[in-house]
């Protein structure tokens, strides 16, 4: 039976690589954890927006008037995403770490976070001025929160900081549980989605969460947009992210008002494409049905688990013992072999594509027993299962016929 095709339609998805012996193949790229190709709707919408490239909010031509709007739309569009409350900003950002980056800068106490997290999620809270809380996670799910519950009575903290899903387990917290527990002890919650919401919509406004952040080229947008959506008196009172043009009302050579709204932390002349195309990206996810999705999601997850557990030597990363098996993404090693060895070799062999290496969550894998790192292949909408089938079965010739 062939490969039932994706769900996603990306640019150069039939981009075909170079393979050591000269012969040429598709690329099965398996690493859409760190970045996903762009959908081919996205590619289509940044082609109809080009021909009004113009200065943004500053400009008083009609071409600036046009660009501007396409940036405060695509602002909306990326709210409505993620159903921000009707009081919620909308900060365009660079990218996740970019956003996690500001909230730290304006959040007016110390934040909790565990060590699961990407370096993203962990190093701006540990830099920031109020310092964070950095929590080992228990091997299950229940102990971790009761261990959140318990550190957040003993202390108060400002912000609760979790992953939406993990980059080197794709597990996470039931968020429903992470919310009511912090809420009772008055501490905000802050998503990290980066990996959450090219698989699973999130919604603000009936789970509670106060801040979500997220990448636009993890959700089929190029690279260069993010976002941060949440509550707005913290980002209306905070520290402006960034110094400069467009984020003031007045300067003086004594004194400079600060704007509020986006614009406070939005310094500088914004990347309107990158938003637009977030938005667009945004738009064909929330339209995208996301039964269809999780099975087939489910059945590449099925494919590469029972693949590369019936392989000798095989050992999986994993977080929480009591988790729901629901992971995109999927980290392991093989007994006795250097991780970027095996890497290389899929690709050069086989043209895939995975990752290698510690995965920005070095506190994470030493914990684990993962010190040398680890491989870590990944899929979404995008993959098709010979793609799956055929990073399994480059595994398998590797312990076969050797490197
Ligand atoms: N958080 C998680 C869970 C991630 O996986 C990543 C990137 O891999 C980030 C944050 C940082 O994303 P970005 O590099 O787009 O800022």
């Amino acid at each position: 039976m062939g490969s039932p095709p994706p769900l996603l339609d990306l640019v150069g998805a039939d981009t075909q690589v170079p393979l050591l012996d000269g012969r040429w193949v598709g690329y099965a790229n398996l690493d859409g954890a760190a970045s996903t190709p762009a959908l081919r709707s996205v590619a289509e919408r940044l082609a109809t927006v080009q021909p009004w490239y113009a200065s943004v909010h500053r400009g008083a031509g009609y071409l600036s008037q046009v660009a501007t709007a396409l940036y405060e739309e695509a602002r909306s569009r990326i709210g409505a995403f993620v159903d921000a409350r009707d009081d919620d900003l909308t900060v365009i950002t660079r990218n996740t770490t970019d956003a996690i980056n500001l909230l730290a800068g304006v959040a007016p106490g110390p934040a909790l976070v565990l060590d699961v997290e990407h370096h993203a999620n962990l190093l701006p809270w540990q830099r920031s001025r109020h310092g964070a809380t950095v929590l080992v996670a228990d091997s299950t799910i229940e102990q971790t929160l009761d261990r959140i519950d318990a550190t957040l009575a003993a202390q108060p903290h400002a912000l609760l900081a979790v992953t939406g899903a993990s980059n080197v387990t794709g597990e996470a917290l039931p968020l429903a549980r992470v919310v009511a527990i912090a809420h009772r002890h008055g501490a905000r919650v802050l998503v990290d989605a980066a990996q959450l919401l090219a698989h699973h919509h999130l919604s603000l406004r009936t789970s509670d969460v106060d801040y979500v952040a997220f990448s636009g080229h993890k959700l089929y947008a190029p690279y260069g947009a993010g976002a941060l959506v949440g509550r707005r008196d913290w980002l209306d009172a905070g520290r402006p992210h960034l110094s400069g043009g467009g984020a003031v009302r007045r300067v003086t050579t004594e004194s400079t008002e600060w704007a509020d709204g986006p614009a406070r932390h939005e310094a500088g002349s914004p990347n309107v494409l990158g938003a637009v195309a977030l938005a667009a990206a945004a738009e064909a996810l929330q339209a995208l049905d996301l039964t269809a999705l999780t099975a087939h999601e489910a059945e590449l997850r099925n494919t590469l688990a029972d693949g590369l557990a019936a392989l000798p030597g095989i050992r999986f990363a994993r977080i929480w013992a009591d988790s729901p098996d629901h992971a995109t993404v999927s980290t392991f090693t093989l007994d006795g072999v250097e991780p970027g060895k095996l890497a290389a070799y899929l690709s050069a062999e086989h043209g895939i594509g995975v990752r290698d290496g510690r995965f920005c969550a070095h506190p994470l894998l030493d914990r684990l027993g993962f010190p040398i790192g680890a491989i870590r292949a990944s899929f979404g909408g995008g993959t098709r299962r010979e793609e799956v089938e055929r990073l399994v079965e480059g595994v398998h010739r590797f312990i076969v016929d050797g490197p």
